[in-house]
């Protein structure tokens, strides 16, 4: 039984308006993605603002990442759904003649969505508009970390949403713990693995199934590359994967490279030449990457930098501003494989470049690690991408550029292993908050008697 927290006449209300049928009606879940739409066209300069106090997004990264990857799955969600719908006909084996069989998508439920701080609206808005086009009734927990982005988001949803299908619960840890002792029909979770596992652990009480949405420390692996344009290209797209989102707070941002020994000299004098290109001699200044979303993180980060062996091995950045929660963009050149800024998942705009006598020895260093979210190759290298996607295991695997995965509805998004489980985007995400039934239906035409005992030796014969 659970405990009585405030929530019991939301979910109540919650439970009836899914058991009415009205989440479940096509023009419901239209109206609903319509009313998205509607919310990023008039909202878009409070949105803005609350991404730039919260994270000192620029309003240029803000729309690409927040408000314009959010209207594209909207658009698409709009664009399907009908398709999404439709039952599918099942084939049978022609012993259960005269039958027919079909596949019949069915809403969950109420289902709940906790998300992250560091796309505080595209992660909360990505699986409410596959939650909403699958026909389920929802509650968004959204991360305390970005207050304002919480508020706004609590608002608008407020103003452009049903609101007795769809709410908003804000707060912290102890709001999440709350909701988690309640009764949901999916539990779609967005952070770290700490939390995740607490996630799993309360859902298992009630056998809610759950989808993970971790993250872990993804690869660039870079290889030799040719022409000056190519590498000019691959240049600015790495430090694009790694400071161009959040400033590094992305679960598939970079999070270290790896590269052959004798690249490594000419790769940290080009990521300095484009970062200097990209962000100006001082980067907080160019106001072009996000902040360190608070003072915790900004310690943790410092700290990273602060161990044995990793302060010296720093080769470009290194300086930062408490005040403004800064870190400038940062290169290391081979810290120590046992230090934290090794181990741990990075989340800030640190870049630790690992040397290697041969790029295959790539393949085995993140096989020994923990399964990423991402890994990137930059490379043409035919022979080497077989090798890197036949013998890594990750969520996603790209080469020559990163992040760019995300915004593919047609890709699934998620990790496997320590990075997480469960995927969305696109078709995904409504399947995500779908059942598939099973549906069959046979005729009393024929009928085989060897089906029934009982079991005499006239049967046996057959
Ligand atoms: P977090 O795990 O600390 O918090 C995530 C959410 O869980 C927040 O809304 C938070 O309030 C809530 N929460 C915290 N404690 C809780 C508890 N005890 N019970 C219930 N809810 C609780 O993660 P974060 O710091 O917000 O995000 C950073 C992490 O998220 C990183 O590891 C990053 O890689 C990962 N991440 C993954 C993705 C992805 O799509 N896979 C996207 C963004 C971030």
């Amino acid at each position: 039984m659970a405990a009585m927290d405030g929530f019991e006449g939301e979910l109540k209300e919650l439970r009836e308006v899914f058991k009415s049928g009205k989440t479940r009606e096509a023009s419901w879940r239209r109206a609903q993605l319509q009313g998205i739409l509607s919310l990023f066209k008039e909202r878009e300069s409070d949105i803005l603002k609350a991404l730039n106090q919260d994270l000192g997004k620029h309003h240029v990264e803000a729309y690409r990442d927040e408000i314009g990857t959010v209207i594209k799955s909207a658009n698409y969600a709009l664009g399907n759904l009908k398709k999404w719908m439709a039952s599918k006909s099942a084939k049978l084996p022609l012993a259960s003649f005269p039958a027919s069989a079909k596949l019949v998508q069915e809403p969950l439920g109420v289902v709940l969505i906790i998300s992250a701080w560091n796309f505080p609206f595209g992660l909360s808005f990505e699986p409410i508009i596959g939650a909403i086009a699958a026909g389920n009734a929802v509650i968004l927990k959204p991360s305390e970390l970005s207050p304002t982005c919480s508020s706004v988001l609590a608002n608008t949803i407020r103003d452009y949403l049903d609101n007795s299908a769809i709410k908003v619960v804000e707060g912290g840890s102890d709001v999440g713990e709350n909701l988690l002792r309640h009764k949901f029909d999916k539990i779609f979770f967005t952070g770290g693995p700490r939390v995740g596992e607490i996630v799993m652990t309360a859902a298992a009480k009630f056998l809610t199934p759950v989808t993970l949405e971790l993250g872990g420390k993804c690869p660039a692996v870079v290889d030799f590359i040719s022409s000056s344009w190519d590498k000019k290209i691959a240049v600015k797209r790495i430090i694009w994967g790694k400071y161009g989102a959040c400033g590094g707070q992305a679960c598939i941002a970079i999070d270290y490279i790896l590269t052959h020994k004798k690249i490594a000299p000419t790769l940290v004098e080009l990521l300095q030449k484009y970062i200097k290109k990209s962000f100006g001699d001082n980067p907080m200044e160019s106001h072009s990457i996000a902040k360190i979303v608070n003072k915790r993180h900004f310690s943790r980060l410092k700290q990273l930098l602060e161990e044995p062996g990793v302060k010296s091995s720093i080769v470009y950045g290194g300086k930062s501003d408490e005040q403004n929660l800064f870190i400038e963009p940062t290169i290391l050149l081979d810290p120590p494989l046992d230090s934290l800024i090794m181990t741990e998942e990075i989340f800030g705009p640190l870049l630790p470049i690992i040397t290697l006598e041969k790029i295959e020895d790539s393949v085995e260093f993140i096989r020994a690690r923990p399964n990423p979210l991402a890994v990137y190759g930059f490379t043409t290298n035919q022979n080497l991408q077989k090798k890197m996607i036949a013998e890594t295991s990750s969520g996603a695997i790209t080469f020559n550029d990163a992040i760019i995965q995300y915004v593919a509805d047609t890709l699934p998004f998620g990790g496997v292993g320590g990075s997480g489980f469960g995927r969305y985007h696109g078709k995904y995400s409504f399947e995500s908050f779908s059942h598939e039934k099973a549906v069959m239906r046979r005729g009393y035409l024929i009928d085989f008697g060897f089906r029934y005992p009982p079991w005499n030796n006239k049967k046996l014969q057959l």
